[in-house]
């Protein structure tokens, strides 16, 4: 067997070791007792440690060197480059480093939770203490060249920098801030309680069920159960898990959790099921991943011709609909306004909010902020950017579960999503024809969509960074401006600024 392919049944079986952690990380948020907890964070830490022996292996080196001097074709080529990431970084990481992340990551989510559901920042506090300082090792293990914020980052955005996502952000806070204001002070608001009328459950599982199976998700290949934090995780071919929760007094909270974990798992379904264990089987970043769950939620599934199919449907199976019109359903669900909650804020305010937490975490990694001082500054800085004041911290510096899973550094590749899926979806509508789409969805056909997005950005894997895969796609870098002309284009008209 060659260097190369040796190389690849190991990290293959690295791969489904990795994936029978990540059917224990599903388990554990879905139907795990809570005193499981604590048995659950030494099987974890166990596939942790394992995986991370098993990927750094020192046979490993030896192969990727000898597989990288013999003249790879270019699937192997593009294997061997993120192998090559990888496995650097990997090995920079001490075995008791990473086995001590996974097992107070995994008790410090159980703290979180009843941090949360207590408002008892005190509760989890410790905790982050603990996750900060594994994470600042990790920082200094992994290396750096400007911020120790930038090894952290590069974990879930490879190639990302701290200093060129400020850069990115700066210019899109001087836009997004003067269209937010305007659009917040004008007179024009939506009736809300149109979507905070009665909702039963069992419709609402049933109506979700059949708006994922209508874009795209495939059930045989896929379960949709309830957590409290929405998520997708894709298990490996043929089994991608989403996740939704459910408030029968609020329409959008499970419709669009669905829509938005639907993109993602529509992505996960159409990753080279043959590859799987190698890059080429590997979603790009989480950026590009939530460029693809925010087309689908946002700049799909809050449009006027997907809700031209879909409200005469939720008319009949939700009777308290039946006297709403469809403009003002529109209307209010593309409401715009200064909330405390960021998986529940609108496209507009949204990145806001994660421009907030991308400040935070710089200082909380940095060492200028001191854990203790987290409430504090978060409610100061909230007060600043929406002018309101946050109640509790349930509804501030608590209501994330990122922290505690170790999460520090993902926050930015939401707003990342934002912006690649603005300018992705700009592409689209050059290449398949605006109005033609916009067709296509009023008859409930989504597959033209699905099918490009398949073909430009899924099927690759990881054979370009997300940099290359966004000229490549658009012809352009990454720019905050198709996301900012996109916001205008629709907010501006309804609100009449
Ligand atoms: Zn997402």
């Amino acid at each position: 067997m060659s260097e190369y392919a040796e190389l690849i049944r190991r990290w293959k079986e690295a791969a489904i070791l990795g994936s029978c952690g990540g059917v224990l990380g599903w388990d554990e948020r879905t139907y795990m007792p809570r005193n499981g907890s604590a048995h659950r964070a030494e099987q974890m830490a166990l596939i942790a440690r394992l995986c991370h022996e098993m990927t750094t292996h020192p046979k490993n080196g030896e192969f990727l060197t000898a597989a990288e001097t013999s003249n790879p074709d270019d699937d192997a080529k593009a294997n061997l480059r993120e192998i090559r990431r990888a496995y650097d970084r990997a090995v920079k990481l001490p075995p008791d480093l990473v086995e001590e992340l996974a097992r107070v990551t995994t008790q410090a989510q159980q703290a979180w939770t009843d941090a949360r559901a207590a408002s008892d920042y005190s509760k989890f506090q410790p905790w982050l203490e603990k996750i900060v300082a594994l994470k600042r090792r990790e920082a200094a293990a992994v290396g750096y060249k400007d911020h120790p914020y930038d090894a952290l980052l590069d974990e879930f955005e490879p190639g990302a920098t701290t200093a060129s996502i400020r850069a990115l952000f700066a210019d899109l806070a001087a836009d997004l801030t003067p269209l937010v204001a305007a659009l917040l002070a004008s007179p024009r608001k939506p009736d809300r309680g149109i979507l905070h009328r009665d909702f039963p459950v069992e419709t609402q599982k049933s109506f979700g069920r059949m708006a994922a199976e209508t874009i795209g998700f495939q059930f045989d290949s896929g379960r949709l159960d309830v957590t409290t934090h929405p998520f997708c995780t894709g298990l490996g071919p043929g089994d991608v898990r989403i996740t939704t929760r459910y408030n029968p007094k609020h329409f959008n909270e499970s419709f669009f959790g669905v829509l938005h974990e639907c993109g993602h798992a529509i992505y996960e379904q159409n990753l080279p099921g043959e590859h799987f264990g190698t890059p080429l089987g590997v979603a790009v970043s989480l950026g590009i991943h939530e460029s693809q769950s925010r087309l689908w939620e946002n700049q799909v599934g809050r449009g006027q011709p997907f809700w031209e199919f879909f409200f005469p449907k939720a008319q009949q199976a939700f009777p308290c609909l039946s006297d709403v019109k469809l403009d003002d359903f529109l209307f209010a669900i593309n409401d715009v306004q200064a909330s405390f909650i960021r998986v529940e804020a609108d496209e507009a305010t949204y990145n806001l909010h994660i421009i907030l937490r991308f400040e935070l975490e710089q200082a909380i990694v940095s060492g200028d902020l001191k854990v203790a001082d987290v409430p504090g500054a978060w409610n100061e800085r909230f007060r600043k950017m929406f002018g309101i004041n946050p109640p509790d911290d349930a509804k501030g510096c608590l209501q994330d579960i990122h922290w505690s899973f170790g999460g520090l550094g993902y926050f930015a590749t939401y707003t990342l999503g934002n912006l690649y899926a603005a300018q992705f979806m700009d592409r689209v509508r050059q290449d398949l024809g605006g109005p033609q789409l916009d067709d296509d969805f009023r008859a409930g056909r989504f597959g033209r969509l699905k099918e490009w997005l398949t073909d430009r950005i899924h099927r690759h894997g990881q054979r370009y960074r997300a940099g290359e895969l966004c000229r490549r796609v658009t012809g352009r870098e990454l720019s905050h401006k198709p996301f900012i002309e996109y916001l205008r284009t629709k907010y501006e008209p309804l609100y009449g600024v």
